[in-house]
C-alpha cells in the first residue's frame, strides 16, 4: 500500500487521480480514519499502562493490608477494563474500514499521461507498418476461420456458453505458434520462461493490484477459496512476495498461461468471433528493477519494444497509444497500449498493454531489495503482453488473406507451423 504519510501530503492529487480513474474513494475519509485510529491507539495505550500500574499497586496494597484503598483501585481497574473493551472494539472497526480504503488508493500517474475519460482520449504516439488495401471484398476472421477449418465457435458455445470457441487443426497450430514465437523472442531478450499457477489465492490478486476493484471480473472457486487468474501477471507479480531480491540487473520473467475473464459489463460488445472471450492464452512479460524512475521508464520502452518486435515479425501494422488516466487501472503509473490493424473493424484493435506500476505492486507484495547503502527499498515493477491469442489471430488472418480465402503465413512463424507458407481450404 502507498505510505500513509505520502497520502497525507498528496491528498488533493490522489483524490483527483481516484476520481479520474473512476475509483470510489474519499481520501479525506481515509485520512479521517487514520487520525481516528491513531487517536484510539494512544488512548488504548494510556488505559493499558494505567491498568498495569494500578494492578501493581493493588498487589502492594493487598500485601500491606490496605484493603479499602485496594478495593477502590479494583473498582477503578474494572471501569478502566470496560472502557478498554469498548475502545478495542471501536479500534477493530476503524482498522478494518481503514484497511479497506487503503486498498483503494490509486497509484499516481506520470506527468506525461494524457488527461481523458476513456480509450477515445488515448493519444497515438506512432504507427508502424502498412495497412493492406484489398482489391477484393475481404473476409472477416470468422469467415476465414470457417473456410479454412481453423475454429469452431458454435461448438465452443455449446460446450461452455457464450464467448467460447474451439481451435482446431491449423487454427490450433497458429495459436501455439504465435505464443512459441513470442516466448522465443523474450528468452532471447533475457527473459526466464515460466509456467505459473493459474488458480491462485486471494492474496496474489490483492498484492498484484487486481483486488479488490477487479473482483467482479474474476472467476471465483468459492469451495476452495481460490480464483482463476485473468493474466499470469498476477502470479508473476506475487512470485517474489515478502522476499528481498537482487535487482542489480533487472529481473525479467515471462509466463505463458490461460487467462479467464468474466467480462462483466461488456454485454453486447464485441460479440462476434474471437475478440472478447472468457478464456484465452497469453504470453506475459514482467520486470522487476531498482526503484529508479529513469530505469523503469527505459524498461517500459524495452518491454513495449519487445511486443512491437513480435508484431513486426508477424508483419502486422499497428500503432502505439499513450493511455489516458481515465482508461488506466488503479495500479498503473504509465501505460501504453498497442493496437493492431483489424480490417473487419476498419480500425485498430487493442492487442497489447504495457505498464509501469512503479512500486505499487512491490509495496503490496512486500518485494524489496538492498540499495547501494544497504537500505531496503521497494522495487519498481512493469508488465506487458507479448502476445494474446486468439485475439491476435484476428489481424493475422484478416491482414494476410488473399482473394481466394487462403492466408499467407509470415516467415517468422513458419518454423512453428511445420514449414507451411500458407493456409488453404482443403
Ligand atoms: P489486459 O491484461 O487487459 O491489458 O489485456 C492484455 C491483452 O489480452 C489485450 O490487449 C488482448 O489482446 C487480450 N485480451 C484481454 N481481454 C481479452 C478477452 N476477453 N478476450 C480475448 N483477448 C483478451
Amino acid at each position: 500500500m502507498l505510505d500513509i504519510r505520502y497520502i497525507r501530503d498528496n491528498e488533493t492529487m490522489l483524490q483527483h487521480t481516484a476520481d479520474a480513474k473512476g475509483i470510489p474513494l474519499s481520501v479525506a475519509r481515509l485520512l479521517e480514519l487514520d487520525e481516528r485510529r491513531r487517536g484510539l491507539m494512544q488512548e488504548i495505550d494510556r488505559l493499558r499502562n494505567h491498568r498495569n500500574r494500578a494492578s501493581e499497586r493493588i498487589g502492594k496494597l493487598m500485601a500491606s493490608r490496605e484493603l479499602d484503598e485496594a478495593e477502590r483501585l479494583k473498582a477503578e481497574v474494572n471501569w478502566n477494563n470496560d472502557m478498554l473493551t469498548r475502545l478495542e472494539e471501536q479500534q477493530s472497526e476503524v482498522e478494518t474500514a481503514y484497511a479497506e480504503l487503503m486498498k483503494l488508493v490509486p497509484n499516481p500517474v506520470s506527468l506525461d499521461t494524457p488527461e481523458g475519460r476513456s480509450d477515445a482520449d488515448n493519444v497515438e504516439i506512432r504507427r508502424v507498418g502498412e495497412q493492406p488495401s484489398f482489391d477484393f471484398e475481404p473476409r472477416d476472421h470468422v469467415a476465414l476461420g470457417e473456410l479454412l477449418g481453423l475454429f469452431d465457435i458454435p461448438r465452443g458455445v455449446k460446450i461452455a456458453g457464450a464467448r467460447n470457441y474451439v481451435l482446431k487443426g491449423a487454427g490450433f497450430r497458429l495459436h501455439q505458434a504465435v505464443q512459441q514465437l513470442a516466448m522465443d523472442v523474450l528468452e532471447e531478450a533475457g527473459f526466464t520462461p515460466m509456467d505459473v499457477p493459474m488458480l491462485v489465492r486471494e492474496d496474489a490478486l490483492l498484492v498484484s493490484g487486481y483486488f479488490p476493484l477487479g473482483r467482479e471480473q474474476t472467476y471465483a472457486l468459492s469451495d476452495d477459496n481460490k480464483y482463476l487468474v485473468g493474466t499470469s501477471e498476477v502470479s508473476l507479480a506475487a512470485y517474489y512476495g515478502d522476499e528481498i531480491v537482487d535487482v542489480r540487473q533487472p529481473i525479467r520473467l515471462a509466463a505463458q498461461s490461460a487467462c479467464f475473464r468474466r467480462e462483466v459489463g461488456s454485454q453486447g460488445r464485441d460479440v462476434r468471433g474471437l475478440y472478447r472471450v472468457h478464456q484465452f492464452s497469453k504470453v506475459e512479460q514482467v520486470v522487476l528493477c531498482e526503484n529508479d524512475p529513469e530505469l523503469s521508464e527505459r524498461l517500459l520502452q524495452e518491454i513495449t519494444g519487445n511486443a512491437e518486435r513480435i508484431l513486426q515479425l508477424l508483419e502486422l501494422p499497428y500503432r502505439v497509444v499513450s493511455v489516458c488516466i481515465g482508461d488506466m487501472s488503479q495500479k498503473n503509473y504509465k501505460q501504453y497500449d498497442i493496437e493492431t490493424w483489424m480490417p473487419s473493424r476498419e480500425a485498430f484493435g487493442e492487442t497489447h498493454s504495457s505498464s509501469n506500476v512503479h512500486d505499487f505492486q512491490a509495496r503490496r507484495a512486500g518485494i524489496r531489495y538492498r540499495d547501494a547503502d544497504g537500505k531496503l527499498q521497494y522495487c519498481h515493477m512493469l508488465n506487458n503482453t507479448a502476445i494474446a491469442s486468439p485475439r491476435i489471430l484476428i489481424p493475422l488472418l484478416e491482414n494476410h488473406q488473399r482473394e481466394d480465402g487462403s492466408v499467407y503465413i509470415p516467415e517468422a512463424l513458419r518454423p512453428y507451423m511445420q514449414g507451411r507458407t500458407e493456409l488453404r481450404a482443403k
